[in-house]
């Protein structure tokens, strides 16, 4: 039986990575599951999945899942402290699923074991790439991509040489407002950015799609994973989201990755890695698809694209203060303090105000200096905000 352990269970990518165990019986033992405050979901597939141990990142909490998992021989346990030394319970395969720069510490902690982590939680590597990549060679640990652009620009590159790639294409839906006229996004409201028009995912991707910055963010963690320049890096608006990325090679070719918009494919894939198993997948047909479609995405409608490249280009901590900028913005706006175009302001604002404190975006990577670029940088948004709400 191969021992696994889900960080982040209760969500969209958790829930199906769930799906897919649940479809072996008898070939997965789960170590823990993790989750946030959705008790009922956590315990419920602790119990089904028979895991040893159920982790809610709130302390509060901990009574209420002690009793949704009571008689039922699971173990419970609350906090940071818990999700972290389910992080050292020995698994042969942990998906970090946790959603935001949360997931990073308990990803590094997972990686100190030598373990396979599937890694979902792309904040992680925009956040402390180096460190991530760093500890997982220095204690024999593999890193495999979840995101789906990243799981097929894995998978064009299998058996190829890097030096051999020019360039690589991650696709982009454009997501809800690709075809709004630009004066009406200011207007746009979160039940209308929550909402996706190929892929169901957790609600604060989904918003992200429509502002970009979810691309943004995939753009640094293309960087980090591939360790491609920057100028190497390109998007395309691919309204069908059925090729998910390109690679380009110096002769010219162009292998391209197509599936159906899915994420148990790329979850799938890193979980039989290096195999390829039969998935519950969507099969193309391209005649009845007919046509794909490309185009250049609008500087003006996406302005968190622009700035995912000034951030590589400045390098040091900046990715962790354009993460955490971001994150703090969009809370502003599922919170109502904000438009949905601000939230590209305000992540200008902060990167500037980080910038100006000297020093602080050269300080060596470690997750100290990481948690604390997060900090200042959720300051700064916050003071970003009320200053233009005066
Ligand atoms: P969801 O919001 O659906 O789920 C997030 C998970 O993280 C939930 O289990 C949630 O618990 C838990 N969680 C939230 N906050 C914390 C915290 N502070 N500490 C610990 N756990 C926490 O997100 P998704 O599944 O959509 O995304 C997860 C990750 O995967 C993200 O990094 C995202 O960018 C990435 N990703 C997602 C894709 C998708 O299709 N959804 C595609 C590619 C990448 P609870 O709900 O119980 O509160």
């Amino acid at each position: 039986m191969r021992k696994v352990t889900i960080f982040g269970a209760t969500g969209s990518i958790g829930q199906s990575t769930i799906d897919l165990i649940r479809r072996s019986p008898g070939t997965y033992d789960v170590v823990a599951l993790t989750g946030g405050r959705n008790i009922a979901r956590l315990a419920e597939d602790a119990i089904a999945l028979k895991a040893d141990l159920a982790v809610t990142a709130h302390e509060e909490l901990l009574q209420p899942l002690r009793e949704a998992l009571q008689g039922s021989g699971v173990e419970a346990a609350a906090g940071q402290g818990a999700l972290l030394e389910a992080a050292t319970r020995p698994a042969d395969w942990i998906m970090s699923a946790i959603v935001g720069a949360a997931g990073l510490a308990p990803g590094l902690k997972a990686l100190e074991q030598g373990t396979t982590l599937a890694l979902a939680n792309k904040e992680s590597l925009v956040c402390a790439g180096k460190l991530l990549l760093a500890t997982a060679k220095q204690h024999g640990a593999r890193l495999l991509p979840v995101d789906s652009e990243h799981s097929a620009v894995f998978q064009g590159l299998v058996g190829e040489d890097m030096d051999a790639v020019e360039r690589i294409i991650i696709t982009a839906s454009g997501g809800a407002f690709r075809d709004w006229p630009i004066g009406d996004l200011p207007n746009a409201t979160l039940a209308q950015a929550s909402s996706h028009p190929n892929w169901d995912m957790g609600q604060r991707i989904t918003i992200d799609s429509a502002s970009m910055f979810n691309k943004a963010l995939e753009v640094i963690e293309t960087r980090e994973y591939f360790q491609v320049e920057p100028d190497q890096i390109e998007v395309l608006v691919h309204p069908e989201s059925m090729v998910h990325a390109l690679v380009g090679f110096r002769d010219g070719a162009l292998m391209a990755h197509l599936g159906a918009p899915d994420m148990r494919h790329a979850i799938g894939y890193a979980l039989h890695w290096p195999e390829r198993r039969d998935l519950p997948v969507a099969r193309l047909d391209l005649t009845q698809v007919g046509q794909l479609n490309f185009r250049t995405p609008d500087a003006a409608r996406y302005p968190a694209l622009h700035q995912a490249y000034a951030v590589m280009e400045r390098g040091g901590l900046m990715g962790a203060a354009f993460n955490a900028a971001k994150e703090r913005a969009l809370d502003h706006f599922i919170s109502g303090h904000i438009r949905f175009t601000d939230m590209a302001e305000v992540t200008a604002k902060v990167l500037d105000r980080i910038e100006a404190q000297s020093g602080l975006i050269d300080s060596a990577m470690t997750l100290d200096n990481v948690s604390k670029i997060d900090h200042l940088s959720r300051q700064a948004a916050d003071v970003a905000v009320a200053e233009d709400k005066r």
